[in-house]
């Protein structure tokens, strides 16, 4: 698809996304947005000039603080949005005048945009689904015989995790303190976390719910996803390995996770379908599936010192999860539990087979054992005060090429007092 808005070879936003978010538009305020190459589009606009009038569309339906009333219309209307999107700014298509209408009422540079909150997440859900990755934890704080606990080959593990401080992209988050306790000391101190982690994840996003006391099966599960987010589950290890026993982390992830700003729709990734690795034992009948529930994502996370350049510390991929996103709705609601729009679930630290693919610093550095050299001289066994962390992720196949942008989130000092 050739577009009358330049759109670079390795842009994430081609024709083929059309992702939904949230912008602040100057003199409009809050709108619902898309984006092509470095172009935001916004859509109250485009409803200003009457292209969602065909399927009913008020300029206000788009003038909304975050994505989930449109979300909740369902995915046949958001479809058709896209669709009208994707004909609109194809080549040839819209008259001369009617593009320069468009420029004048609808179109920004994606770097003059502040992208807002999309969602107004009511729960969040964060699952431990990447073999590799609950593989090298289990190692490095269990026993590296049975690495894996006898559960994990039959339970899309998780817990709930704290919707509140969910932020977006280009956050700025302090430190944080809480109890931890040194191998060599009696009794735990409280302290700035001295070993403050990422967690390279992907989210998906419910754009249905269920009513309390119905289950979703793996057959209606992608009915009810709207799409997925890259999301940095940030982690302080010294706080969770102390805290976690027996009821799971709690002051150690629920401080910040961060988001990237453009949700794309599960249609817009369909063609990086894939199978995912083979599920050995067999699972329960309400964990099967049909057909080809993985996505060939590639995943990256760069770090980036104050003052210095981005480095790249992991490539991963989505397709190593060996629980689909499917199986984690259907395992979510087999006991009735609700779900609503605008909840996300996080798939889990993403972690490849290789040592540059692990997704957190901690299997990175092996818990501080082998720190990254960076190219300006310094270590990192974890994350210091002023690095900026970005992911990145993207499908791509055949030509066509669609990504999520960035999650990047600045740790500050922590505070004082
Ligand atoms: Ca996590």
């Amino acid at each position: 698809m050739n577009s009358w808005i330049e759109i670079e070879a390795d842009s994430d936003f081609s024709l083929d996304n059309i992702p939904f978010g949230i912008g602040l538009i100057p003199g409009s305020g809050k709108c619902i947005c898309t984006r092509i190459g470095n172009t935001v589009i916004n859509l109250a606009g485009m409803a200003k000039l009457g292209y969602f009038d065909h399927p009913g569309f008020r300029v206000s339906d788009f003038e909304k603080p975050v994505l989930n009333d449109f979300i909740a219309n369902g995915k046949k209307s958001a479809c058709r949005v896209r669709t009208i999107i994707q004909e609109c700014f194809t080549k040839g298509i819209v008259s001369d005048s009617d593009m320069s209408l468009i420029r004048q009422i609808a179109l920004h540079k994606a770097s003059e945009i502040q992208m807002l909150m999309p969602l107004q997440v009511g729960d969040y859900t964060d699952f431990y689904s990447s073999m590799e990755h609950a593989t090298n934890v289990g190692m490095m704080f269990r026993d590296p015989a049975n690495a894996l606990l006898p559960n994990w080959k039959h339970i899309p593990v998780g817990y709930h995790g704290r919707a509140s401080s969910i932020l977006v992209s280009g956050a700025e988050v302090h430190r944080p303190k809480g109890q931890i306790k040194p191998a060599d000391a009696a009794s735990p101190v409280l302290s700035p976390t001295l070993q403050l982690d990422f967690e390279l994840e992907t989210a998906f996003v419910i754009g249905k719910g269920n009513s309390l006391g119905d289950s979703i099966s793996t057959s209606e599960a992608e009915d009810y996803i709207f799409g997925m987010l890259l999301f940095n589950d940030l982690s302080a290890r010294d706080i969770q390995s102390w805290e976690y026993v027996p009821l799971g982390p709690f002051l150690s992830k629920n401080f910040a996770s961060v988001i990237s700003p453009w949700v794309v729709t599960l249609e817009a990734l369909e063609p990086f379908r894939c199978a995912g690795p083979v599920q050995q034992p067999e699972v329960l009948p309400y964990l099967r599936f049909e057909g080809e529930r993985n996505f060939d994502l590639k995943l990256e996370v760069l770090i980036k010192p104050g003052t210095g350049s981005e480095v790249s510390v992991c490539k991963s991929n989505f397709n190593y999860m060996y629980w689909n996103m499917s199986q984690q709705l259907a395992h979510h609601t087999v006991n009735g539990c609700n779900m609503r729009v605008g909840d996300v679930c996080g798939s889990g630290t993403i972690s490849g087979p290789v040592e540059g693919s692990y997704g957190s610093m901690l299997e990175l550095s092996w818990k501080g054992t082998k720190p990254l050299q960076l190219p300006d001289g310094s270590e990192r066994k974890f994350i210091n005060d002023n690095d900026t962390v970005i992911m990145r992720g993207f499908g791509e196949k055949d030509g066509i090429r669609v990504g999520f942008g960035e999650a990047a989130v600045t740790v500050l000092p922590a505070k004082q007092g």
